[in-house]
């Protein structure tokens, strides 16, 4: 059977990043990726933002690795050329009760070491944005926004660089773990074995599924996988804000918002719907809730302006209308496996946190 020290199963921002990470320490690292390119599901569907990492609970894997991550991405870009606008975002208050909630957002967003948090007055954040409706806003000024597509290239060429290979067309189909490593059954069209010392499932939505089919790993440590889609409406012509704008959060997800991409195209989402399979149609219909939450906000929101744009699928690891999961990176220490690292429940902030990600799988890895 072909050996291998390294085996990262998937190719979207998560594996890619730990790939690179893996091959700039020295160790001879193989991707395998199901589909024919790179980044095809969660990471090609997402908002494309750098989040500051405001909302998550201090101490959290999501608010550790989403400060550094943003710090170590911006950085990254800089010096990769990935496109990229430090654009800043304003979640707005557009009540008397929102206003009381800003503060304690600022307070979460400081603890999670966030810089320059600020509370503006109504008429100071309509002096940044003066189509907003607001009674009162809170501007994060390290938030901005990423060509993701452009960044998955640069990580897959610095892992390539390293000595990676990156492999498509070669879904995992089970694993035996043993003393002599975990062997691995690749389908696609020339099915083929082989055996590595260390194997991290990074498979996004299929992580559970793929480490369920792993024989050795105790099933009780894998978590059940829930699918909470979020489809985006686009607005026809430029757009009215040069700031991302969000509105106070809602249980979960962050609220109808607007992101803008690079090109300066507008466009609201994610809502939060919770489905059985992974289909990315967006329903028309759906945009009527979309009309109401972006009022709020932005009254001259045109009727008819908005279209049907595209929709991701948040991996989750909790029910509906149960509490957030946080991150949960297992290695050997937490399930007994030696040589298998599992990426589970990564969400949003993913991206953003995708560089710390990839440094802590470094770290989890080197227990066992
Ligand atoms: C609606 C939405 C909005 C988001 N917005 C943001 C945002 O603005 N900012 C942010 O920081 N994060 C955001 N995120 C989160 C971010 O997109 C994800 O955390 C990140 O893309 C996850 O990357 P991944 O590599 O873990 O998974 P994926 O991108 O899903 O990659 C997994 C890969 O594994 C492959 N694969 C699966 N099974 C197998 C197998 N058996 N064998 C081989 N290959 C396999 C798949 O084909 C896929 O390419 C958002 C997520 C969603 C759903």
């Amino acid at each position: 059977m072909d050996e291998v020290e390294c085996v990262v199963v998937g190719a979207g921002v998560v594996g890619l990043a730990a790939a690179r990470a893996l091959a700039q320490a020295g160790r001879e690292v193989l991707v395998l990726e199901a589909a024919e390119a790179i980044g095809t599901e969660t990471s090609s569907r997402n908002s494309e933002v750098i989040h500051a990492g405001i909302y998550y609970p201090a101490g959290s894997l999501m608010a550790r690795f989403c400060v550094a991550g943003r710090r170590a991405l911006y950085d990254f870009c800089r010096d990769h050329g990935v496109p990229h606008r430090n654009c800043g975002k304003l979640i707005v208050a557009t009540s008397a009760e929102e206003d009381g909630r800003l503060a304690g957002i600022k307070a979460r967003a400081e603890a999670n070491g966030v810089e320059g948090m600020r509370v503006l007055t109504a008429a100071e954040a309509r002096a940044l944005e003066p189509n907003l409706a607001c009674t009162s806003a809170l501007l994060s000024p390290a938030t901005g926004i990423i060509d993701s597509h452009a960044y998955m290239l640069a990580l897959q060429g610095e892992a390539e660089a390293a000595g990676a290979m990156v492999v498509f067309l070669s879904p995992v189909a089970a694993a035996r773990a043993g003393a002599d490593g975990i062997a691995l059954e690749v389908g696609g069209a020339e099915p083929t074995t082989l055996r590595c010392r260390l194997l991290v499932n990074a498979a996004g939505l299929h992580a559970p599924a793929l480490a369920r089919r792993i024989a050795g790993m105790p099933a009780a440590r894998v978590p059940t996988a829930y699918y909470a889609k979020g489809n985006y409406f686009t607005l026809a012509g430029r757009s009215p804000f040069s700031r991302l704008i969000y509105p106070v959060p809602v249980p979960g997800g962050l609220g109808v918002h607007l992101t803008i991409d690079l090109g300066g195209q507008a466009r609201f989402g994610p809502d939060v719907e919770w489905v059985e399979t992974l289909d990315y149609a967006v329903d028309p219909r759906r945009s009527d809730g979309f009309y109401a939450a972006v009022r709020r906000y932005w009254p001259d929101l045109p009727d008819g302006a908005l279209q049907p744009g595209y929709a991701g699928i948040r991996p989750k690891i909790t029910a509906p209308g149960q509490p957030g999961q946080d991150f949960v990176v297992q290695g050997p220490q937490s399930h007994g496996v030696p040589g298998l690292v599992n990426l589970f429940g990564i969400e949003s902030p993913g991206l953003t946190a995708s560089l710390a990600l990839a440094a802590h799988v470094l770290e989890v890895a080197a227990t066992g």
